[in-house]
């Protein structure tokens, strides 16, 4: 056969393409602008979705603002105001996003709107992208911070939206990541709102117990014990090269367990992730005390060496990898350990230390 012609593919069709890397569902918008409402410094970030995300998605903080003559650079491509150039990425980022491609790739698939007000500006403003194509800026009357809502996901893009999953699937994968923000940051109000119902709100008092109270309900608080490890080598362990440096968080009573793992959650360096290694180290610290096919829940922090843990660099990856995996792996499963044995939860089956 005649090889084919090689062409250069339309900016739309570059675009759109581009956005499935980012946006693969409702549930990563709304990773995306919660991280942007958490980098802003909010105190209180609320979410609400209709119909899973898939009919409209509005997320408000009372974080920094984005000043007026700013709001067509934070929708364009690649603009950010987290890092300058590649040496702040070799620095290592301390913000959650860096890309500047969140807000520019959602509004290509979407009718996205950006409303504004910098605490010490008179008035805000907002600016709208439908299917990349940006308007002007307009004022609007808004409270201080920042307003992001996202409305009509995919419908410039049939074939995506063919893969979206019933209203429920998608509401759990959206709950699931507000959730693990929600855990992540206590000192931050977090809510969420489905159609119109609160799903939950944590209070932002900085207090991890009462944020799971919020999320999970009182049982489960209550049943959670703390964990708190650091290495034992003397005064002033943080400053040793020890490949862990911390584990801290909570862990529940073996006997509020669920069928599922996804009330484990895991955290390394602040940023929320998944990793089979921590999973597993936890699970193996509760030994036999967990009923067959159940799963405790847990919100656990690692810190480990920056340089110890691969940076999240693709958009869509949770699942990290450690250089010095069989230490986080004891660490973990150490610390969770020690944590059940104060509570008599679990018996020492072998001398420890
Ligand atoms: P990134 O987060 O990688 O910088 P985004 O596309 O998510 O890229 O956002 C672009 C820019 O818009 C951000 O760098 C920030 O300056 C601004 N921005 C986005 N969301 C918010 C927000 N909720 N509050 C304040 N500024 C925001
Ligand atoms: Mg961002």
């Amino acid at each position: 056969m005649e090889p084919p012609d090689i062409e250069r593919l339309d900016e739309r069709t570059v675009q759109r393409i581009a956005a499935g890397e980012v946006v693969e569902r409702p549930a990563s918008v709304v990773k995306e602008l919660v991280e942007n409402s958490l980098d802003a410094g909010a105190s209180r970030v609320a979410v609400s979705v209709e119909s899973g995300g898939t009919e409209g998605i509005r997320v408000r903080d009372d974080g920094v603002g984005i000043p007026e003559d700013q709001l067509e650079a934070a929708v364009a491509e690649h603009a950010t105001s987290k890092i300058g150039d590649i040496e702040d990425l070799d620095r290592g980022v301390a913000t959650l996003g860096f890309r500047g491609e969140a807000l520019y790739t959602v509004g290509a698939v979407s009718r996205l709107t950006v409303r504004s007000r910098p605490p010490d500006a008179e008035a805000g403003a907002e600016i709208t992208v439908e299917g990349g194509e940006v308007g002007e800026v307009r004022p609007a009357g808004c409270p201080a911070g920042t307003t992001v809502e996202v409305d009509d996901l995919f419908y410039n893009t049939p074939a995506r939206e063919k893969f979206l999953k019933r209203t429920a699937t998608e509401f759990d994968h959206v709950n699931t990541v507000v959730t693990s923000y929600a855990l992540a940051n206590p000192d931050v109000a977090v809510s969420l709102e489905h159609d119109g119902r609160e799903t939950f709100a944590t209070e932002g008092n900085g207090d991890l117990r009462s944020a799971v109270l919020a999320v999970y309900g009182r049982e489960v608080a209550e049943s959670m014990i703390d964990v708190e490890w650091t290495p034992e080598d003397g005064p002033g362990g943080e400053e040793t090269d020890a490949p862990v440096r911390r584990v801290s968080g909570l862990v529940s009573h073996p006997e509020t367990a669920r069928s599922t793992r996804d009330y484990l959650s895991t955290y390394v360096n602040g940023r929320y992730v998944t990793a089979s290694a921590l999973r597993e180290a936890t699970l193996d610290a509760y030994g036999g005390q967990l009923a067959p096919d159940r799963y405790p829940f847990a919100v656990l922090f690692v810190e480990v060496p920056a340089g110890d843990v691969d940076v999240n660099v693709h958009p869509r990856k949770l699942e990290v990898r450690f250089d010095e995996e069989p230490a986080v792996r004891s660490a973990v499963e150490d610390a969770v350990e020690s944590a059940l044995l104060d509570h008599g939860l679990i018996r020492s089956t072998a001398p420890r230390g």
